[in-house]
């Protein structure tokens, strides 16, 4: 060999980048060797439909000749070739492959088994027919490829997340037979990683250079038309890479993984064919590499799989026996991690959970949610709750302000409950083994020296593929080379007991993780999150009247399969692209659709559990007045006349319990205990109208704006001076590219107040039990408003019942009540909690928090007084200086081009309270309804909105009392399941245990609401047996017995905690 010659960096580099380019010098360099001889397929033939069949009943229709070229769609539909086969016999001894290409995804099927998917984006293009042919083989076969007419990522029209192309087409651009040399492939793998070494690294690094002359040496030796110069090549790399690192080597955890979102740039069902393409994939990768590990997330994702495709079901189960596949997350999906209940996250697990026990024999210990858009502040408790201390994400590194500070540390939740949180520093969970990615993980971990321990996702994701043999060959021949962190085949729960074993160094963030970007999605696709809202009510109604009527009769069928059929259903539309609203049309209407089977059936469930509550009591016929909540309601309530009508009557419900509705003959509707005074309604000549229950008087300009809101006990205004609330405002609202997700600061630069026309401010209702105001405003040329100010007698809160027509483009609806009240930070209800934000912008911490999330209510509150926001259904809010704001319509247009178009109805309430501020009570009794001695400080915060019953009123907003039509004679008198003895702890849900589905034991779901220590008796007429605690998943905890006296059990909470409890009924006399 020539000696050594002066090397020119770039001139060396690019040689060898040459010498592997599938665009250059295919003629004579190495890539173009990668595949030898080859024929075309002995025959062709395609059958095109718009449904996804399934296999056996596709390969019965008509298949018509087809070749190279063909085409085929449009979007969504589908086209099945038949491809047959003869190998050549001079073949044999060689390795031997279909090579096939089109841009639609495809799956071979072969002896009517589903065994490779074949998808151009995911690097999937050929399949392994023989890797050598053996004399006696046989070369002809039968393959089917079903052709699904969507990319990886959908069809989105000019952009990915443009809204689909119905027209597009598809076709097929190859489909051969040819020889594959191996050979080749393993040296064009090592140039490649030599190459991304030697750049990597850098012309600083000495071990750079050492790659990028053992690359050029290798080009040097390396003849491409003769394989025998092939092994010595081989060798000088393997030297290379034999050259071991240190023991300080920093060690990453490569794991196969495959993010399939469960519907997002297509439709729920194109995901169940993602799975089985992605995943069949992946179990050919993990029978043939022992040491691949594959982590899978979303039990439904397997549930589907398990129905429409058994065999691959089964090899999944044996690889997970195997070690191999490895079921992750503990979720039924990757849900959103902002907007869905409390309740909903912990069913999410119980769903989950319990699916991956039933069917791989253990519960998931990491909790896996790579792609959510933020974090809740009580995930750490509910993850603790079902058995899990890890979580994974990556999203935070989106964020679009600040860098989040660590990828290795633990997460403190609202109520102190810990968990170890990994983000894989590579910043991605769709990593492909290239140099440059290992290198960047080592390298932005911001835990260094704290950690010496990181995770490295690889596989195609979002749209499913995921590994890939040479993503495998890559990394396991990275293993242990100096200059580069060790490299493991590695499972989570290696990569998290290596963290958990050397965690003594890490440090801690407490509350949210709130990630600065996608905040659009608070409030895009409003009717989704009406749905979604409307349908956690519905299955808490249902949950609690059919325990009741377990309890009340042993011949009740508690419905536990339909439940959990509408669970699942509500749980699938808070996966992370559907109740955010970042999804297609199509799955909007699907989740929909979803949303009308839980209300249609919800109903049915009511009335069945209202029968069985009403069977054999006596007392007049007609309606049963149901209230779902756990504390004594008196209100308003429209009640169902015969002929269609309603008539007003102002009724009192006992906690979670039931009374007969008052007859329309009756004179005396069922009266509160206290005296109340009638709603007076008055218009003044200026045409503005002031309502006034004596508890608030609300004045509205004539154009139906608030010019005042006197809590009329203190006399305290809670609209501020000069300033006006109720007041709609519209934004420009153009992001930088996601258009469904992202609101931008900017947009607030763009505010423009809606001015309406005096005098469209009308009376409605004209006082007594309820008074109301009515008005109409045009919110632009294209859209308008109407509104009616409702007030009803003893309520503490005025309610603004809103209809919106609306047809915008970029635009962003608002409305702001500017408050007389001062606070650096506001208060926002999240799951079984709240927690505050900042009102200012000091910091940019602050200022990427211009939207944030909220459920039923937020709060601005100072010493002694404040104001709260309820909603019925919205999520986005802000409270900026003194203003708080709601935010209503977004109109992005893409992924959906018709997102939010149309018609909406909503309803806020805004609600003056006072608080008692500096207020120190040494504990002990201080009113009937809360009896329990408080500890004599409780660290609330100013204006206690919580004395003020502000968490109350917005679960009555968002409960309504139920009149339901009892079939039979309804009970005479009223009557009370459960009462508690403080409003500081809310029960939250009555069902019937899961693992027992025929038992009489029921699940107890109370959590404390204030943020303070309490002692809370839970009261109940229900004929308990026995009482125990048990956690989220309904476990029993051993040492978790409750006593009970005279039907009472006392519980003590911590802030914000949530505790369970199992009660076992007694057989009903009946
Ligand atoms: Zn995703």
């Amino acid at each position: 060999m020539a000696a050594p010659a002066l090397k020119h960096w770039r001139t060396t580099l690019e040689r060898v980048e040459k010498f592997v380019s599938p665009l250059y010098f295919t003629d004579c360099n190495l890539r173009g060797r990668l595949y030898g001889d080859s024929r075309p397929v002995a025959a062709l033939s395609c059958f095109l439909t718009p449904e996804r069949l399934p296999y056996q009943q596709a390969i019965q229709q008509h298949f018509r000749p087809a070749q190279v070229g063909e085409r085929f769609g449009p979007t969504w539909w589908t086209c099945w070739f038949q491809v047959e086969l003869t190998i050549p016999e001079a073949w044999v001894g060689q390795e031997v492959h279909l090579r096939w290409e089109s841009n639609g995804e495809g799956l071979v099927w072969r002896d009517g088994e589903p065994v490779q998917g074949l998808t151009k984006e995911g690097e999937k293009t050929s399949y392994v027919l023989t890797d050598k042919l053996g004399e006696g083989d046989p070369r002809s076969l039968t393959l089917y490829v079903e052709v699904a007419c969507n990319g990886l990522l959908g069809a989105g029209k000019g952009s990915m997340i443009a809204a689909p192309d119905p027209e597009k087409m598809f076709e097929l651009t190859q489909a051969e037979l040819a020889v594959f040399h191996r050979g080749v492939y393993r040296l064009l793998l090592d140039l490649e990683l030599l190459l991304g070494i030697a750049k990597g690294l850098g012309q600083d690094d000495q071990r750079s250079f050492q790659a990028l002359h053992t690359a050029n040496q290798m080009v040097n030796m390396c003849d491409p038309a003769r394989p025998e110069t092939f092994p010595a090549a081989e060798a000088l790399a393997s030297r290379f890479f034999g050259q071991r690192g240190g023991d300080s080597q920093h060690t990453i955890h490569a794991i196969g993984h495959c993010h399939i979102d469960t519907a997002w740039l297509w439709p729920f069902k194109e995901t169940v064919r993602k799975c089985a393409r992605s995943w069949v994939t992946a179990v050919q990768l993990m029978e043939q590499n022992p040491a691949f590990v594959f982590a899978c997330s979303q039990a439904q994702q397997l549930e589907w799989v398990k129905s429409h495709y058994p065999g691959l079901y089964t090899r999944l189960q044996e690889c997970a026996c195997r070690g191999q596949f490895v079921p992750v997350g503990g979720t039924w999906v990757e849900m959103d991690g902002n907007l869905p209940s409390g309740e909903a996250m912990v069913r999410q697990f119980l769903q989950g959970q319990n699916f991956f026990l039933q069917e791989f024999g253990k519960l998931c210990s990491e909790f896996w949610l790579p792609d959510t858009f933020g974090y809740s502040a009580q995930l750490p408790q509910i993850m603790r709750g079902c058995g899990i201390r890890r979580f994974l994400t990556q999203k935070l590194s989106w964020n679009l302000v600040n860098t989040f500070p660590h990828h290795t540390f633990f997460w403190e939740g609202l109520d102190g409950s810990r968990v170890l949180a990994h983000f894989p520093p590579g910043d991605s969970y769709g990593m492909q083994g290239s140099v440059e990615e290992v290198l960047k993980t080592v390298r932005n971990n911001r835990d260094k020296g704290r950690t010496n321990h990181s995770a490295f996702l690889f596989g195609f994701g979002d749209g499913g593929g995921g590994p890939t043999q040479t993503m495998v060959d890559r990394l396991e021949r990275l293993c242990n080379t100096d200059g580069l962190p060790r490299v493991q085949l590695s499972s989570p729960d290696r990569l998290f007991s290596a963290l958990e074993s050397d965690a003594g160094q890490l440090c801690t963030w407490v509350g949210e993780l709130f990630l600065e970007l996608h905040n659009g999605t608070y409030t895009t696709h409003a009717q989704v999150k009406k749905g979604n809202r409307e349908c956690e009510r519905i299955l808490h109604d249902v949950e609690l009247l059919s325990s009741l009527a377990l309890a009340h009769s042993t011949h009740f069928p508690y419905p536990a399969k339909q439940l959990r059929r509408l669970w699942r259903l509500l749980l699938l539309n808070q996966f992370h692209d559907v109740v955010p609203g970042s999804c297609i049309q199509l799955v909007v209407e699907d989740a929909m659709s979803h949303y009308q089977d839980i209300r249609s059936q919800g109903n049915s469930l009511l009335s069945a559990a209202t029968a069985a509550l009403c069977a054999g009591e006596p007392g007049p016929e007609g309606l049963l007045l149901v209230n779902t909540l756990p504390w004594t309601r008196t209100e308003v309530l429209a009640l169902p006349r015969s002929g269609g009508a309603h008539s007003l009557a102002l009724v009192t419900v006992p906690s979670m319990g039931f009374a007969p509705a008052p007859t329309p003959t009756s004179e005396h509707p069922l009266l509160p205990q206290l005296p109340q005074q009638p709603v007076v309604v008055v218009q003044e000549t200026d045409g503005s109208v002031t309502l006034d229950n004596g508890i608030i008087r609300v004045r509205l300009d004539p154009t139906g704006r608030l010019t005042s809101l006197v809590l009329l006990a203190s006399g305290r205004e809670a609209i501020a001076e000069g300033a006006v609330g109720n007041q709609f405002v519209l934004f420009d609202d153009v992001p930088l590219y996601w258009d469904a997700w992202d609101v931008m600061d900017y947009h607030l630069e763009t505010r423009k107040p809606v001015l309406g026309q005096p005098g469209t401010l009308a009376v409605g209702t004209e006082g007594g039990l309820q008074g109301s105001a009515w008005f109409l405003l045009q919110l632009s040329p294209h859209s308008r408003l109407s509104q009616e100010v409702v007030l009803d007698i003893g309520c503490p809160y005025v309610r603004f019942h809103t209809e919106v027509h609306w047809q915008e483009t970029h635009k962003f609806l608002k409305v702001e009540f500017p408050a007389r009240v001062r606070s650096p930070q506001a208060t926002y209800e999240i799951q079984f909690g709240h927690l505050q934000r900042p009102t200012h912008y000091n910091t940019s911490w602050d200022w990427a928090r211009f939207e944030v999330w909220a459920h039923r209510w937020m709060d601005l509150s100072e010493c002694g007084f404040g104001l709260a926001l309820l909603n019925d259904s919205k999520y986005g809010a802000s409270v900026r200086g003194n203003i708080l704001s709601l935010s209503l319509l977004r109109a992005p247009k893409a992924p959906d081009a018709t997102a939010d178009m149309g018609r909406h109805e909503f309803t806020y309430a805004l609600m003056p309270h006072k608080g008692e501020c500096g207020t120190v009570y040494a504990g002990g009794p201080r009113s009937p309804s809360s009896r329990t001695a408080r500890p004599p400080f409780s660290g609330r915060t100013p204006g206690s909105f919580q004395d003020a019953g502000v968490i109350q009123a917005a679960y009555n907003l968002n409960f309504p009392l139920l009149a339901l039509p009892a079939p039979g004679p309804a009970p005479a008198g009223p009557w009370s399941a459960f009462s508690l003895s403080t409003p500081a702890v809310i029960l939250e849900t009555v069902k019937q245990a899961e693992a027992t589905p025929l038992s009489r034991t029921l699940v107890l779901r109370l959590y404390e609401a204030h943020g303070s220590h309490v002692d809370c008796w839970l009261q109940t007429s229900l004929p308990v047996q026995e009482a125990v605690l048990c956690d989220l998943l309904e476990k029993r905890d051993p040492a978790g017995h409750l006593p009970l006296s005279n039907n009472r059990l006392k519980l003590t909470f911590s802030p914000f905690q949530v505790q369970s409890l199992l009660l076992v009924l007694q057989p009903p006399t009946d």
